[in-house]
């Protein structure tokens, strides 16, 4: 299934996208059509919380051709938002976790040229995330380094504590596409990355999250970044250097994931950090992030 988040006359509803690729259908109106006894929760959130409604939200999948009238919106016709657009937690966020972007950026930042022996963790706040289309500030008053970032992200479905390999993609509900936007500046001023990954609207997200069972394992998907049409970054999610269920046994390691936890796997080479000189977003830019089967998260700087 391929959910979505969404504005519809200014009121936030979440639903499903229909198998011609054109519509969304409002998860909780149609289940009021199928069922006499509705169960689905308000936010897409409330279904990754609730086994038994996303039960429901997959059957109501199935059953698409039996839905009837007004609940069926064509996408033109709604705002689509993050598909989590408030996050309980901070995103969890892998650093320099493909090969040549490890070695762009340690080159950029002066630092010691080393791949990372184990994975770079750090967090991104809530408070970050917009949806598609929406504008990322480009908070000159702080910054005057704003980077893109493309990425895989991982939805938690489950919750897990020492999850092993092997079990990892247990736990996973589903992916959608990070915008890891990052003042570069602050990242290498504060030496913690928090502040410099965290500005307000630095994290857009979606347009779709896209359940586990759409993606084959292991998840080879191409990842792509446009600058205003520009092709920026183009790589692979195989080549990730601690793939997915590595990231998921080392941040569940002691410490507990829960369903609705967002983990952005790292982005490949070719941010604006990266060229000489360096490419930084300004005002008007057109970022696009497109993940194969997942689709394009377009946002615009201001
Ligand atoms: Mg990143």
């Amino acid at each position: 299934m391929y959910l979505a988040s969404f504005s519809h006359g200014g009121v936030l509803k979440y639903g499903f996208r229909t198998s011609d690729e054109i519509s969304v259908i409002d998860a909780i109106e149609a289940e009021k059509q199928l069922y006499s006894k509705a169960i689905l929760p308000d936010t897409l959130q409330g279904v990754i919380d609730d086994p038994e409604a996303f039960v429901r939200l997959k059957e109501l999948s199935r059953r698409e051709s039996e839905v009837i009238g007004k609940v069926i919106h064509p996408l033109s016709d709604v705002v689509l938002e993050a598909p989590i657009p408030q996050p309980k937690r901070d995103i969890i966020c892998l650093g320099l976790n493909y090969r040549e972007h490890a070695m762009e950026y340690t080159t950029a930042m002066e630092e010691e040229q080393n791949l990372p022996k184990y994975p770079i963790v750090f967090t991104k706040a809530t408070t970050t995330v917009i949806g598609p289309n929406q504008k990322i500030k480009s908070h000159r008053h702080v910054t005057n380094k704003v980077d893109y970032e493309a990425e895989l992200a991982i939805v938690i479905g489950k919750e897990g504590t020492n999850i092993s390999k092997e079990e990892a993609y247990d736990h996973i509900f589903g992916y959608t596409i990070i915008n890891d936007v990052s003042a570069r500046d602050l990242q290498k001023q504060h030496s913690q990355w928090f502040l410099g990954k965290s500005l307000d609207t630095h994290g857009p997200m979606g347009p779709f999250l896209v359940t586990e069972d759409e993606i084959e394992r292991p998840v080879k998907l191409d990842i792509k970044c446009r600058v205003n049409g520009e092709l920026r970054q183009n790589s692979n999610t195989d080549l990730l250097i601690f793939d997915i269920p590595t990231i998921i046994k080392t941040v569940s390691g002691g410490v507990t994931l829960k369903p609705g936890d967002i983990i952005a796997t790292g982005t490949p080479k070719g941010v604006g950090l990266g060229f000489d000189p360096p490419k930084f977003l300004n005002e008007g830019d057109i970022v696009e992030v497109e993940i194969e089967k997942i689709g394009v998260l377009k946002n615009i700087v201001s």
